[in-house]
């Protein structure tokens, strides 16, 4: 079911937004050669009990999961590109560094990703971070009132094509409310002019995900962390977006 929300009810939804915000800025600070990601993690699961937030991940478990997730964030290293599950793993230099972070602040959700590279980074992880992050400012600028679905869709799938990459439609962003997943589903590809029409109060979940030389993926036997199939990194960035009348709003902007 779709669901619009009011102005007064984007409003609310801004504590999340800002607090998520801080949560990837702090994470990206604090990513380095030497750092262990359950140290990213502990950091993330301070941040959610200072501010009185609620983690969307902890408890978290569909049926592709073999247990409830159990971290408050996923990172997802070099082939690892969604999901991944923290686990004992120090950063080593040139490692491509996903974030994933959703949580709920006064009952409403945000959700934000951002990549990074630790250390020295390789030419080819810069720049498919910059292709993503592309990818991201196109499918929100196309986040308008009047447009449709596929608009979004095809403007990230367009940055992504024109450099050569290929697009996985299995995962992509969603509706963003009470919950962390909801509809409409928001592929990172598709037909101009096609599919639900956007209207003010659509609050969604844009994120590019892209490969290096892929768009086959394998999950590892936790049934959380996906990886490229043929061993390629990936980047991945992602906003809450909220619809309305005029420029859309980029609820997990970092200042
Ligand atoms: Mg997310």
């Amino acid at each position: 079911m779709i669901e619009l929300r009011t102005p007064t009810q984007i409003e609310q939804m801004r504590p999340a937004g800002r607090f998520v915000a801080s949560v990837i800025g702090a994470l990206a600070e604090k990513a380095d050669v030497g750092v262990n990601l359950l140290e990213l993690d502990e950091l993330a699961h301070r941040m959610i009990k200072d501010a009185g937030a609620e983690s969307c991940y902890i408890d978290y478990h569909p049926s592709f999961g073999a247990m409830p997730f159990g971290k408050v964030l996923c990172t997802s290293v070099n082939d690892a590109v969604l999901h991944g599950l923290p686990f004992d793993y120090t950063l080593q230099d040139g490692d491509l560094l996903s974030v994933d972070f959703a949580a709920s602040v006064d009952g409403w959700v945000s959700d934000s990703a951002l990549s990074v590279v630790v250390g020295t980074p390789r030419p080819e992880d810069v720049r498919l971070i910059e292709i993503t992050q592309r990818a991201l400012d196109a499918g929100i600028n196309a986040a308008r009132s009047g447009n449709r679905l596929g608009d979004i869709s095809n403007a990230i799938g367009s940055v992504a094509r024109a450099e050569g990459l290929k697009v996985n439609l299995q995962f992509g962003g969603h509706g963003v409310g009470r919950t962390m997943h909801g509809d409409p589903h928001v592929a990172n590809d598709g037909q101009p002019g096609r599919g639900l029409k956007l209207r003010p109060g659509l609050v969604i979940a844009i994120e590019p995900w892209f490969l290096h030389t892929t768009d086959e993926i394998r999950f590892d036997p936790d049934g959380w962390t996906i990886r490229s199939a043929d061993g390629s990194r990936g980047a991945h960035v992602e906003h809450t977006v909220a619809i309305t009348d005029g420029d859309p709003i980029v609820l997990t902007a970092r200042s």
